[in-house]
C-alpha cells in the first residue's frame, strides 16, 4: 500500500532511540524526509546513520532539548532550510519519572509539564503557520495509554499528558478546514527502553523483581505480550498518510486492548 509519503518532510522529535527512531525509521521507509532529534548527539547521529543505511533515505539529526523553547527554533530553523518545509510533525520527548503523589513536589510536575505538554504546544505553534501555507499537514503527537487511563504509579505523566489530548483535540478542530489533521497515539507496554527504566525502578522501590515487572505488565494485556516499535511506528506512518486525510482528533491506543474503556 502506498502512503503518499514520498518526498514529504517529517521531523520527528525524541528520536534517537525507542519510539521516535522507529516511527523515523518506517517514515523514511515511505520515502519521506526526515529531521531527527535528541539531546545526545552520539545518539541521534547514530540513529540517523542507522535509518540511512536501512533505507538509503536522506535523515538530518540535530541536538536539541524539546523543553528548551530557543532550541527548538533553532531546530524548526535547521530544517526549513535543509528541506525547505515541514509537512509532518511528531512531537515526543522522554517519559516524567515514575511514582506516586508523595514521591513528588509541585515542581516536579512543573518539569513533567515542560517535558510532556509545553514541548507539544511549542512545536505546534512553530511548525502549524508552514502547515496553513502548504494547505497540507499532519501533526501527530506520542503521548501513552496514560493519557486515556491513568496508571497507579505514573502520577505526573498521567496529569501532564490529559493536558496534551486537551490542547490536541482542541486545536485538531480549529485547524480542519486547512488540510492539516492533529492527532495522538498512545502506546501501551512497548518493548523499548523507557520500559526498562520503568521495570528498574519496581525494582528499586521494592515492588518486586524486574521479573515481576514484566509478568505483571504483560498479564495485563489482552495480548499477553508487549508491543515492538515497529508495530507503533506502522501505526503512526497510516496516520501520516494522505489515506488518513478524514481522521482528526483522535487519540489512537496502540496497546494490545490494554486501555479498559469502551472507546
Ligand atoms: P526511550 O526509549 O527512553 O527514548 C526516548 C528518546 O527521547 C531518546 O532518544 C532520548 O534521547 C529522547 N529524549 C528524552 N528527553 C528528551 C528531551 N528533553 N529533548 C529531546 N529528546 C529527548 O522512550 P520511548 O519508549 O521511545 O518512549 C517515548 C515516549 O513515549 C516517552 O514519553 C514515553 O514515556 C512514552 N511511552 C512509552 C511507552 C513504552 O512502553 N515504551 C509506553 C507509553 C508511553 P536523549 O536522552 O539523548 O535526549
Amino acid at each position: 500500500m502506498d502512503l503518499g509519503l514520498k518526498n514529504k518532510v517529517a521531523l520527528v522529535a525524541a528520536a534517537g532511540r525507542g519510539l521516535g527512531k522507529a516511527t523515523a525509521l518506517r517514515l523514511s521507509r515511505e520515502g519521506a524526509r526526515i529531521a531527527i532529534c535528541a539531546r545526545t548527539e552520539a545518539s541521534i547521529t547514530s540513529a540517523a546513520r542507522n535509518i540511512m543505511h536501512e533505507t538509503g533515505g536522506e535523515v538530518l539529526p540535530l541536538v536539541c532539548d524539546v523543553t528548551d523553547k530557543e532550541q527548538l527554533q533553532a531546530m524548526v530553523g535547521r530544517v526549513i532550510d535543509a528541506f525547505g518545509g515541514i509537512n509532518i510533525l511528531i512531537t515526543n520527548a522522554g517519559g516524567p519519572p515514575a511514582g506516586v503523589a508523595a514521591s513528588f513536589t509541585p515542581d516536579d510536575y512543573r518539569a513533567a509539564v515542560e517535558l510532556n505538554l509545553m514541548s507539544t504546544i511549542e512545536l505546534c505553534y512553530q511548525v502549524l503557520p508552514l502547515m496553513k501555507k502548504n494547505k497540507w499537514g499532519r501533526i501527530i503527537a506520542i503521548t501513552s495509554v496514560a493519557a486515556r487511563q491513568p496508571i497507579d504509579h505514573l502520577i505526573l505523566s498521567n496529569t501532564a499528558r490529559a493536558g496534551v489530548l486537551g490542547f490536541l483535540k482542541t486545536l485538531s478542530a480549529q485547524v480542519a478546514t486547512e488540510g492539516i489533521t492533529v492527532n495522538a497515539v498512545c502506546p501501551g507496554y512497548t518493548k523499548t527502553e523507557r520500559i526498562e527504566e520503568l521495570a528498574a525502578m519496581f525494582a528499586k522501590t521494592g515492588q518486586g523483581t524486574v521479573e515481576e515487572f514484566y509478568r505483571k505488565i504483560e498479564a495485563d494485556v489482552p495480548m499477553k505480550r508487549m508491543g515492538t516499535p515497529a508495530e507503533f511506528a506502522s501505526a503512526v506512518a497510516f496516520l501520516a498518510s494522505e489515506g488518513a486525510s478524514y481522521i482528526t482528533g483522535v487519540a489512537l491506543p496502540i496497546d494490545g486492548g490494554y486501555i479498559k474503556a469502551l472507546f
